[in-house]
């Protein structure tokens, strides 16, 4: 078999078979295939796209190109939540400890900042001194501790998809429903968990912009899981403005504290309940959804979740004084604010403008080799639904280096939409695939 005839017949808009698809893959993560050749296979399964048989059996080669964690002596449900990428996403931040607090294991496996979307793990980084990088045994060994890890994949889970992962960042190759779907379920399958729930963002701010793609990539993903043996409930939700507030990694950090401290933006705390719930189900420590959101949000305001929030810090070699005092967490040495270019109300947010000017700021990365700044991003001050006037501020920029704040300032300013009538409320939790 040679990788090239592969590429050919994805080009050519053939299927692949299971021993195609695993010889490559296993021949990419091994390095016996070029970073080029895998860009070309990339952007040809982007085009031509992949049907289910395709995707379970890429799915299976990446997820073999490394081994399954044995949590079997974790004695909890073992549940986890993934999201599909967003801006200003930093649930996981809240709901890890949130769950955990409820009687859950989580073993969460994240992933860095692809495009104009933030990751996880860059996220947790800013915290000094934490560690991403969890042995198998650390991770067990946490899980048991504080019920929750975070942690980045080892060369063990899913290696096929770590080299994939940031191939496509910067190769155009991310939106496209086989790669998203094999990506997410080889990590979450290799973590070895019971049931997943699953964020699909939908909207400016996501890689599927419309409800209907969103829902086929939902589909695509519960599929596998249904195929793997594993419970799985995709939630649609919209992305069609930033997460809360703060977009950039330590940014989202602070706010992701306040949240744990019962003072989050409600948009936090409603997504954080709603996907909580499923997973709480899915593990059956609650027979009804409601019970679930009750459960979340109680162990939030009673202070549980921030202590596990803690606790988890702590484990992981970072600096709880961070924690305690945000204040100690990197800050930006300069700030701007973006004003309205129109005045009304917000009736639309291109958050993928806001996501991007973010990178542009230093929060993500345009090539595989960038570092991000854990300093830099932005707080959005107006949302969809307020009024404004025009030039008053709606984001304040953190930077520390002025090359592309011309480009940042620009997109932000475009991405706010006005009108004059009152737009109709937002919606964030559409539907449930399960
Ligand atoms: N999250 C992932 O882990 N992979 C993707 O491809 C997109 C979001």
């Amino acid at each position: 078999m040679r990788a090239n005839d592969i590429i050919i017949k994805k080009r050519d808009g053939d299927r692949l078979s299971e021993d195609e698809i695993t010889f490559f893959i296993h021949g990419y993560s091994k390095d016996e295939i070029p970073d080029y050749q895998a860009s070309a296979l990339l952007m040809a399964v982007f085009l031509n796209g992949m049907d289910e048989e395709e995707t379970f059996c890429l799915t299976k080669a990446m997820l073999t190109s490394g081994k399954v964690l044995d949590l079997g002596a974790v004695r909890r449900p073992k549940v986890d939540k993934h999201s599909t990428g967003g801006v200003g996403d930093k649930i996981s931040l809240i709901l890890a400890p949130a769950a955990a607090a409820c009687g859950l294991a989580v073993p969460m496996t994240s992933g860095r900042g692809l495009g104009f979307t933030g990751g996880t793990l860059d996220k947790l980084e800013s915290i000094p001194g934490f560690r991403v990088a969890l042995s198998g045994d650390e991770l067990i060994s946490i899980l048991g501790d504080v019920g929750f890890a975070m942690t980045g994949q080892t060369p063990q889970i899913a290696p096929a998809d770590k080299k994939l992962y940031s191939l496509r960042d910067v190769t155009g190759t991310v939106e496209s429903i086989p790669l998203i779907t094999s990506s997410i379920m080889s990590k979450k399958l290799a973590e070895g968990v019971d049931g997943i729930v699953l964020d699909v963002k939908f909207g400016s701010g996501a890689f599927m912009k419309s409800r209907g793609d969103a829902r086929a990539l939902a589909e695509s993903i519960v599929s596998v899981a249904r195929r793997m043996g594993k419970q799985a409930a995709a939630i649609l939700t919209s992305m069609d403005q930033p997460l809360g507030r703060a977009v950039g990694n330590s940014l989202e950090v602070i706010e992701s504290i306040e949240c744990l401290h019962g003072a989050g933006e409600p948009d936090l705390l409603e997504l954080t309940a709603v996907l909580g719930s499923h997973m709480l189900l899915l593990g059956g420590i609650v027979q009804a959804l409601p019970d679930g959101e009750r459960l979340i949000r109680g162990k939030i305001l009673n202070g549980e979740a921030f202590e596990r929030f803690r606790a988890s810090v702590k484990a992981q070699g970072g600096d709880v004084r961070a924690v305690d005092d945000p204040s100690r967490l990197p800050s930006a040495s300069r700030k701007v604010d973006v004003a309205a270019r129109g005045g009304g109300y917000i009736s639309g947010i291109d958050t993928e403008a806001i996501g991007t000017a973010a990178v542009y700021l230093g929060a993500g990365r345009f090539t595989k080799e960038e570092n991000v700044d854990p300093s830099c991003g932005m707080v959005i001050r107006r949302k969809y639904g307020e009024h404004v006037r025009e030039g008053e501020p709606v984001a304040t920029l953190h930077y520390n280096s002025s090359k592309n704040l011309d480009v940042a300032v620009d997109l932000v300013g475009g991405a706010f939409i006005f009108t004059d009538e009152e737009p109709p409320p937002f919606r964030l939790v559409h539907d449930v695939i399960k």
